[in-house]
Protein backbone atom coordinates (compact mmCIF):
# COMPACT_ATOMS: atom_id res chain seq x y z
CA UNK A 1 0.00 0.00 0.00
CA UNK A 2 1.58 3.75 -1.36
CA UNK A 3 2.49 5.57 2.48
CA UNK A 4 2.86 9.14 2.35
CA UNK A 5 3.72 12.01 4.93
CA UNK A 6 1.66 14.56 6.63
CA UNK A 7 3.29 17.44 7.71
CA UNK A 8 1.03 19.62 9.97
CA UNK A 9 3.27 23.30 9.58
CA UNK A 10 0.85 24.57 11.75
CA UNK A 11 2.40 22.47 14.69
CA UNK A 12 6.26 23.37 13.33
CA UNK A 13 8.12 25.44 16.42
CA UNK A 14 11.22 25.47 13.71
CA UNK A 15 13.58 22.99 16.21
CA UNK A 16 15.21 21.92 13.65
CA UNK A 17 15.04 17.90 14.75
CA UNK A 18 14.19 16.55 11.78
CA UNK A 19 16.83 18.26 9.90
CA UNK A 20 19.52 17.00 11.95
CA UNK A 21 17.75 13.53 12.08
CA UNK A 22 18.02 13.04 8.55
CA UNK A 23 21.67 14.48 8.42
CA UNK A 24 22.46 11.67 10.92
CA UNK A 25 20.96 9.03 9.85
CA UNK A 26 22.28 9.12 6.42
CA UNK A 27 25.66 9.99 7.55
CA UNK A 28 25.51 13.43 5.57
CA UNK A 29 28.57 15.97 6.09
CA UNK A 30 28.05 19.23 8.09
CA UNK A 31 28.21 22.22 5.88
CA UNK A 32 29.70 25.25 6.49
CA UNK A 33 27.77 28.11 6.90
CA UNK A 34 26.99 31.39 8.62
CA UNK A 35 24.21 33.80 9.49
CA UNK A 36 23.29 34.91 6.55
CA UNK A 37 20.52 37.40 8.52
CA UNK A 38 17.70 34.05 8.85
CA UNK A 39 17.35 31.78 11.33
CA UNK A 40 17.09 29.24 8.35
CA UNK A 41 20.18 27.46 7.34
CA UNK A 42 21.90 26.11 5.65
CA UNK A 43 20.27 29.07 3.43
CA UNK A 44 19.44 26.10 1.18
CA UNK A 45 18.83 22.65 0.43
CA UNK A 46 22.04 20.86 -0.49
CA UNK A 47 23.83 17.33 -1.20
CA UNK A 48 24.05 17.02 2.19
CA UNK A 49 20.87 18.46 3.34
CA UNK A 50 18.06 16.40 1.97
CA UNK A 51 15.40 18.47 4.97
CA UNK A 52 15.55 22.30 5.44
CA UNK A 53 13.42 23.80 7.91
CA UNK A 54 12.13 27.20 5.93
CA UNK A 55 11.74 30.23 7.36
CA UNK A 56 9.38 33.15 6.53
CA UNK A 57 7.85 36.26 7.82
CA UNK A 58 4.81 38.25 7.28
CA UNK A 59 3.14 41.21 8.71
CA UNK A 60 -0.78 40.83 8.70
CA UNK A 61 -3.12 43.84 8.03
CA UNK A 62 -3.08 44.62 12.03
CA UNK A 63 0.42 45.06 11.85
CA UNK A 64 1.18 41.75 13.83
CA UNK A 65 4.48 39.62 12.15
CA UNK A 66 3.62 35.97 12.09
CA UNK A 67 7.02 33.54 10.99
CA UNK A 68 6.17 30.66 9.31
CA UNK A 69 8.11 27.25 9.47
CA UNK A 70 7.89 25.12 6.46
CA UNK A 71 10.01 21.45 6.67
CA UNK A 72 11.13 21.46 2.98
CA UNK A 73 11.86 17.68 1.40
CA UNK A 74 11.04 15.90 -1.77
CA UNK A 75 7.21 15.41 -2.08
CA UNK A 76 6.96 12.24 -3.43
CA UNK A 77 5.26 12.52 -6.17
CA UNK A 78 2.56 10.12 -7.36
CA UNK A 79 3.40 10.69 -10.95
CA UNK A 80 7.09 12.21 -10.82
CA UNK A 81 8.54 14.59 -13.28
CA UNK A 82 11.99 14.65 -12.47
CA UNK A 83 11.26 10.63 -13.24
CA UNK A 84 10.02 11.34 -16.53
CA UNK A 85 13.06 13.58 -17.59
CA UNK A 86 15.42 11.40 -16.03
CA UNK A 87 14.10 8.41 -18.17
CA UNK A 88 14.56 10.17 -21.09
CA UNK A 89 18.33 10.74 -20.43
CA UNK A 90 19.19 7.74 -18.78
CA UNK A 91 16.23 5.15 -17.86
CA UNK A 92 16.69 3.69 -14.35
CA UNK A 93 18.86 6.58 -12.61
CA UNK A 94 15.55 7.65 -10.90
CA UNK A 95 13.25 4.70 -10.07
CA UNK A 96 10.41 4.53 -8.24
CA UNK A 97 8.97 2.44 -5.60
CA UNK A 98 5.62 0.88 -6.46
CA UNK A 99 5.34 -0.77 -3.14
CA UNK A 100 5.66 2.24 -0.85
CA UNK A 101 5.70 5.14 -3.39
CA UNK A 102 8.87 6.47 -2.89
CA UNK A 103 10.87 8.29 -5.37
CA UNK A 104 14.53 6.75 -5.04
CA UNK A 105 17.40 8.87 -6.77
CA UNK A 106 20.40 5.98 -7.55
CA UNK A 107 24.06 5.70 -8.05
CA UNK A 108 23.40 5.98 -11.94
CA UNK A 109 22.17 9.74 -11.65
CA UNK A 110 26.21 10.39 -11.53
CA UNK A 111 26.10 9.48 -14.98
CA UNK A 112 23.45 12.09 -15.76
CA UNK A 113 25.51 14.63 -17.98
CA UNK A 114 25.41 18.14 -15.72
CA UNK A 115 22.90 19.59 -18.53
CA UNK A 116 20.51 16.75 -17.61
CA UNK A 117 21.10 16.96 -14.04
CA UNK A 118 20.17 20.43 -14.25
CA UNK A 119 16.73 19.82 -16.49
CA UNK A 120 15.96 17.18 -13.65
CA UNK A 121 15.99 19.59 -11.26
CA UNK A 122 14.04 22.19 -13.29
CA UNK A 123 11.47 19.50 -13.78
CA UNK A 124 10.89 19.24 -10.50
CA UNK A 125 7.62 21.55 -9.67
CA UNK A 126 9.34 22.04 -5.81
CA UNK A 127 12.91 22.84 -6.57
CA UNK A 128 14.20 19.83 -4.43
CA UNK A 129 17.09 17.81 -6.51
CA UNK A 130 21.02 18.73 -5.75
CA UNK A 131 23.69 17.87 -7.72
CA UNK A 132 26.93 17.48 -6.00
CA UNK A 133 29.98 18.92 -7.70
CA UNK A 134 32.36 16.69 -6.89
CA UNK A 135 30.40 13.20 -7.44
CA UNK A 136 27.95 14.04 -9.85
CA UNK A 137 25.37 12.23 -7.87
CA UNK A 138 21.80 13.81 -7.81
CA UNK A 139 20.11 13.86 -4.44
CA UNK A 140 16.98 14.17 -2.28
CA UNK A 141 14.79 12.80 0.22
CA UNK A 142 14.60 9.17 0.22
CA UNK A 143 11.50 8.37 2.74
CA UNK A 144 14.52 6.54 4.34
CA UNK A 145 12.92 3.71 2.34
CA UNK A 146 15.18 1.08 4.54
CA UNK A 147 13.65 2.10 7.36
CA UNK A 148 10.11 2.11 6.19
CA UNK A 149 10.58 -1.59 4.49
CA UNK A 150 11.41 -2.69 8.29
CA UNK A 151 8.32 -1.51 9.66
CA UNK A 152 10.15 2.06 10.67
CA UNK A 153 8.79 5.30 10.42
CA UNK A 154 11.13 7.60 8.46
CA UNK A 155 13.57 9.17 10.76
CA UNK A 156 12.39 12.87 10.75
CA UNK A 157 9.33 11.31 11.68
CA UNK A 158 10.98 9.93 14.43
CA UNK A 159 12.29 12.45 15.91
CA UNK A 160 9.52 15.19 15.13
CA UNK A 161 7.74 15.70 19.10
CA UNK A 162 4.77 18.11 17.98
CA UNK A 163 3.19 16.23 15.54
CA UNK A 164 4.03 17.86 12.51
CA UNK A 165 5.78 15.22 10.82
CA UNK A 166 3.12 12.65 10.35
CA UNK A 167 3.63 8.79 8.26
CA UNK A 168 1.78 5.95 7.30
CA UNK A 169 -1.00 4.54 5.00
CA UNK A 170 -1.85 7.18 2.29
CA UNK A 171 -5.67 7.05 2.94
CA UNK A 172 -4.69 7.31 6.61
CA UNK A 173 -2.59 10.33 6.39
CA UNK A 174 -5.02 11.76 3.94
CA UNK A 175 -7.98 11.60 6.49
CA UNK A 176 -5.75 13.33 8.88
CA UNK A 177 -4.85 15.58 6.90
CA UNK A 178 -8.51 16.27 6.15
CA UNK A 179 -9.34 16.44 9.76
CA UNK A 180 -6.70 19.14 10.81
CA UNK A 181 -7.39 21.67 7.94
CA UNK A 182 -10.80 21.54 9.14
CA UNK A 183 -10.15 21.98 12.67
CA UNK A 184 -7.58 24.75 11.47
CA UNK A 185 -9.77 26.58 9.22
CA UNK A 186 -12.17 27.53 12.10
CA UNK A 187 -9.30 30.15 13.30
CA UNK A 188 -7.52 30.17 9.56
CA UNK A 189 -9.69 30.50 7.15
CA UNK A 190 -7.06 30.70 3.69
CA UNK A 191 -5.65 27.20 5.76
CA UNK A 192 -5.46 24.55 2.60
CA UNK A 193 -3.66 21.42 1.72
CA UNK A 194 -0.82 21.91 -0.64
CA UNK A 195 -1.30 19.48 -3.83
CA UNK A 196 -2.74 16.38 -1.69
CA UNK A 197 -3.48 14.46 -4.91
CA UNK A 198 -0.39 14.84 -6.52
CA UNK A 199 1.93 14.71 -3.75
CA UNK A 200 2.84 11.91 -1.17
CA UNK A 201 4.23 14.15 1.22
CA UNK A 202 0.87 16.28 1.83
CA UNK A 203 1.53 19.97 3.84
CA UNK A 204 -1.03 21.61 5.85
CA UNK A 205 -0.41 25.13 5.27
CA UNK A 206 -2.05 27.88 8.04
CA UNK A 207 -1.86 30.67 5.51
CA UNK A 208 -2.15 31.12 1.85
CA UNK A 209 1.26 29.65 -0.64
CA UNK A 210 2.15 33.32 -0.70
CA UNK A 211 3.40 33.52 3.00
CA UNK A 212 5.69 30.34 2.69
CA UNK A 213 8.39 29.89 0.22
CA UNK A 214 7.69 29.99 -3.69
CA UNK A 215 8.06 26.80 -4.10
CA UNK A 216 6.04 25.33 -0.93
CA UNK A 217 3.16 24.40 -3.47
CA UNK A 218 3.08 23.80 -7.32
CA UNK A 219 2.36 26.07 -9.86
CA UNK A 220 1.34 23.53 -12.07
CA UNK A 221 1.10 20.25 -9.35
CA UNK A 222 -0.61 18.20 -12.43
CA UNK A 223 1.87 15.52 -14.16
CA UNK A 224 3.19 17.33 -17.11
CA UNK A 225 2.97 15.45 -20.27
CA UNK A 226 5.64 14.42 -22.72
CA UNK A 227 4.89 17.37 -24.64
CA UNK A 228 5.24 19.85 -21.92
CA UNK A 229 8.53 17.67 -20.81
CA UNK A 230 10.12 17.65 -24.00
CA UNK A 231 9.14 22.23 -24.08
CA UNK A 232 11.19 22.22 -20.89
CA UNK A 233 14.03 19.90 -22.01
CA UNK A 234 14.32 22.41 -25.27
CA UNK A 235 13.63 25.64 -22.88
CA UNK A 236 15.72 28.85 -24.18
CA UNK A 237 18.05 28.56 -20.81
CA UNK A 238 18.95 24.81 -21.39
CA UNK A 239 19.90 25.78 -24.99
CA UNK A 240 22.05 28.20 -23.49
CA UNK A 241 23.59 26.30 -20.54
CA UNK A 242 24.19 23.78 -23.59
CA UNK A 243 25.74 26.34 -25.91
S1 LIG B 1 11.20 18.27 14.25
FE1 LIG B 1 9.02 18.79 13.94
S2 LIG B 1 8.73 20.72 15.07
FE2 LIG B 1 10.94 20.44 14.82
S3 LIG B 1 11.45 21.57 12.93
FE3 LIG B 1 11.05 19.44 12.35
S4 LIG B 1 8.90 19.40 11.78
FE4 LIG B 1 9.21 21.29 12.95
S1 LIG C 1 9.25 16.53 -5.37
FE1 LIG C 1 10.61 16.81 -7.08
S2 LIG C 1 12.32 15.42 -6.69
FE2 LIG C 1 10.60 14.76 -5.39
S3 LIG C 1 9.50 13.21 -6.60
FE3 LIG C 1 8.51 15.18 -7.00
S4 LIG C 1 9.56 15.93 -8.85
FE4 LIG C 1 10.84 14.33 -7.99
S1 LIG D 1 12.22 10.75 5.11
FE1 LIG D 1 14.35 10.31 5.69
S2 LIG D 1 15.52 11.16 3.98
FE2 LIG D 1 13.49 12.08 3.87
S3 LIG D 1 13.66 14.01 5.00
FE3 LIG D 1 12.92 12.44 6.43
S4 LIG D 1 14.79 11.66 7.42
FE4 LIG D 1 15.42 12.74 5.58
Amino acid sequence: MPKAFFIDTTRCTACRGCQIACKEWHELEANKTYQEGSHQNPPDLNPNNYKLVRFTEFKDGDGVVHWNFFPDQCRHCVVPPCKEVSDMALEGAILKDEETGAVIFTEKTKELSADDAQAVRDACPYDIPRRSDSSGLLSKCTMCIERVQNDLVPMCVKTCCTGTMNFGERVDMMALAEKRLAEVRKTNPEAMLADPDFTSAIFLLGYSPDRYWEHAVSEAPAPMNRQQLFAKLTSPVRKAVRG
